[in-house]
């Protein structure tokens, strides 16, 4: 199944996110938990491709087992970084031969000792124009910052960016996470504006502990509302007590975006499959 197909349908879309493990030895852990989620039948997953100083080897193995063993129809994240042309071309063999249908075509986060000068794929569309050539059946998504990217010029910048991105042949996009909501629909707005005009999917980090909250503090840009960092200091010392603070800041996120009209919404769930499970329950009303 295509991931636009997915999206575009009038029912309200769900979707998680699973990372694979760095080394094969936690293959097994991390199958077992992307199978958990999968039991809860979001409308896809994706699984990322060397984010976070992960790896990218087991993206593939991983998206291949949701659809086999679970039916869950996946999306496989691919990265500019640390890719030529020949690694990108023995991937999408790879995903091509396990009826993978989706991709979610990224740049990646550059290393500090890599030459940007150097990379075959600079950006995010020239691997999205590398894919539509090899094979132009492909369902093709690509990530957008409603906060803008961090090394965007400005705003307006970042979505002109964007629309060439479009342009190359992406046909949905995921956000990065944000923590107010009026932030997305101010982005939306400007999107259309500027004829932008692919669905967009909001996509939501359910705070769970004090680390994530470390992380987003100090790698994103993102706005924190008051609501937000009074859970934070209200809770952060007290796990259990922060993990349910935050699944029910996310819920309610969700729940404000489907009532006001964005009826795609994708959960960075880190192979979390309590936390998945949790924001799915709070949800069985208004996404039958
Ligand atoms: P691009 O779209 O290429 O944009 C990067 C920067 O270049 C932006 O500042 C943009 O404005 C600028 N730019 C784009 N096109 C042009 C152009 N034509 N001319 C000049 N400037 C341009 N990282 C991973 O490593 N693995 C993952 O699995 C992963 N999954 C992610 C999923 C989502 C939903 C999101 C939001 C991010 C994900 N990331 C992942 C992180 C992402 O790779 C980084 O944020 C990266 O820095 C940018 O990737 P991009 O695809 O948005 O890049």
């Amino acid at each position: 199944m295509k991931v636009i197909e997915t999206i575009k349908s009038e029912k309200p879309t769900l979707s998680f996110e699973v990372f694979p493990p760095k080394t094969s030895d936690n293959f097994e852990s991390v199958r077992l938990a992307a199978e958990k989620i999968a039991d809860l039948k979001p409308s896809y997953m994706s699984v990322t491709y060397g984010a976070g100083g992960g790896t990218s080897d087991f993206t593939v193995d991983l998206a291949e087992d949701l659809i086999k063993q679970k039916g869950v129809t996946p999306l496989t994240h691919l990265t500019c970084v640390s890719s030529d042309e020949r690694k990108i071309e023995a991937e999408l063999k790879k995903i091509k031969s396990k009826g993978i249908e989706n991709i979610l075509a990224l740049r990646g986060d550059i290393p500090e000792d890599v030459d940007k000068s150097a990379m075959k794929y600079k950006y995010a569309y020239e691997l999205i124009e590398k894919i539509k050539s090899f094979d132009s059946d492909f369902c093709i998504g690509g990530a957008c910052y409603p906060e803008s990217h961090p090394e965007s010029e400005n705003g307006e910048k970042d979505i002109e960016n964007l629309k060439i991105k479009v342009e190359s042949g992406c046909e949905f996009l995921t956000t990065q996470m944000f923590f107010d909501n009026n932030i997305l629909y101010n982005f939306i707005m400007r999107l259309m504006k500027k004829g932008v005009d692919v669905p967009v999917v909001a996509g939501i980090m359910p705070v769970t502990n004090a680390r994530q909250i470390k992380r987003i503090i100090s790698i994103s840009k993102n706005a924190l509302p008051q609501r937000f960092v009074r859970i934070v200091d209200r809770f952060s010392d007290d796990p259990q007590a922060l993990k349910q603070a935050g699944i029910a800041y996310a819920t309610e996120q969700i729940i404000d975006l489907y009532a006001n009209g964005i009826s795609s919404v994708h959960v960075y769930s880190m192979n979390n499959a309590e936390v998945a499970e949790k924001i799915k329950n709070n949800l069985t009303e208004i996404i039958k």
